[in-house]
């Protein structure tokens, strides 16, 4: 295919502060589970790519993990760098926002926007506006804080205007021969999604008791067929958050494993047998006493 063609490919950038719901605008944008969403902020922290192909464009999105200005920590920085360096090479950005919310948080991201990239503002949860006569005053308030090139009111939950987004978006992207093939929906390998998939599972169900020190970690994953067997490994800091994370007779573990293995289902198309294992990073030679997940035995 030939520029002249007229086929539109490039790259979007999702930006906004933590939890105004920009992995779920991803998710309903692609229409496939790709990246995690969690009522906790800063759940997402790796860049990832989520596409979306149609006759005339392709769209190439990069969440970005929020950006994070209260603790300044190393985590943080690196996320925030990021953050930076992933509205530098793109040619939209979507800059979203909470409907009747705009604080701090949200001005601290809007600083870091460049000017040289057309920035459509994205007003997203419209849906939770007690009364919808709220959002003129707030979409005229929100418009003059930069030079938008479009504003958007959407609800991503609730797949409300977003084919108005998409075809919003698909006016500013060059001409361009597609980057990749028609069927593929990420760049990201399916190992990194089972993790991401598991990892989300783990969020959702601990809340509040167990810090961010989680992490997943895929140690086998081997496609036998039209199945894929995986082993997977959630790392703790601490004893105690292995226990929190077993539950009563592993009746957590065996919850989140089989959510996460449906969600792995779905994306790879394929049978699912899911392993999931529990160990403390540091500490005692039983670390790895573990419980076996179901897969579907
Ligand atoms: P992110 O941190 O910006 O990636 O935010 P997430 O996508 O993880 O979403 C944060 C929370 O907001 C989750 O609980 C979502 O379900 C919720 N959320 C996202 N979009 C909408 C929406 O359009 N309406 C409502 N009511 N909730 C939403
Ligand atoms: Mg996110």
């Amino acid at each position: 295919m030939s520029v002249s063609d007229g086929y539109k490919a490039g790259y979007i950038a999702i930006v906004g502060r933590p939890n105004v719901g920009k992995s779920t605008l991803l998710n309903h944008l692609i229409k496939q589970k790709i990246s995690i969403t969690s009522r906790k902020a800063q759940t997402t922290r790796h860049r990832i790519h989520g596409i979306l192909t149609d006759a005339q464009s392709q769209f190439i999105f990069v969440d970005t993990p929020g950006f994070q200005m209260r603790h300044r920590s190393q985590l943080n920085q690196t996320m925030n760098r990021v953050v930076l360096q992933s509205m530098q090479n793109v040619d939209v950005i979507l800059f979203v926002v909470e409907a009747g919310q705009f604080g701090r948080e949200d001005e601290q991201v809007l600083e870091q926007l460049p000017e040289n990239i057309p920035v459509v503002l994205v007003i997203n949860k419209i849906d939770r506006l007690p009364d919808k006569l709220q959002l003129l005053p707030f979409m005229q308030k929100t418009a003059d804080l930069f030079d938008f090139v479009d504003i958007v009111p959407v609800s991503a939950l609730q797949n409300k205007q977003l084919t108005d987004l998409i075809e919003t978006i698909r006016r500013y992207l060059p001409e361009n021969p597609p980057v990749f093939a028609e069927d593929e929906i990420t760049d990201r390998s399916e190992r990194f999604l089972a993790a991401e998939l598991l990892r989300e599972k783990v969020f959702r169900q601990i809340g509040e008791e167990v810090p961010y020190s989680v992490s997943v970690v895929i140690e086998q994953f081997v496609l036998e067929g039209n199945l894929r067997r995986i082993h997977a490994c959630i790392l703790v800091e601490r004893e105690n958050q292995k226990a929190i994370i077993i539950g009563k007779q592993g009746k957590k573990l065996k919850d989140m494993a089989m959510q996460a293995r449906k969600d792995m289902e779905v994306l790879f198309g394929s049978k699912v047998y899911l392993e999931v294992w529990v160990k403390v990073k540091s500490g005692w030679a039983d670390d790895t006493v573990a419980l076996k997940s179901l897969g579907y035995e």
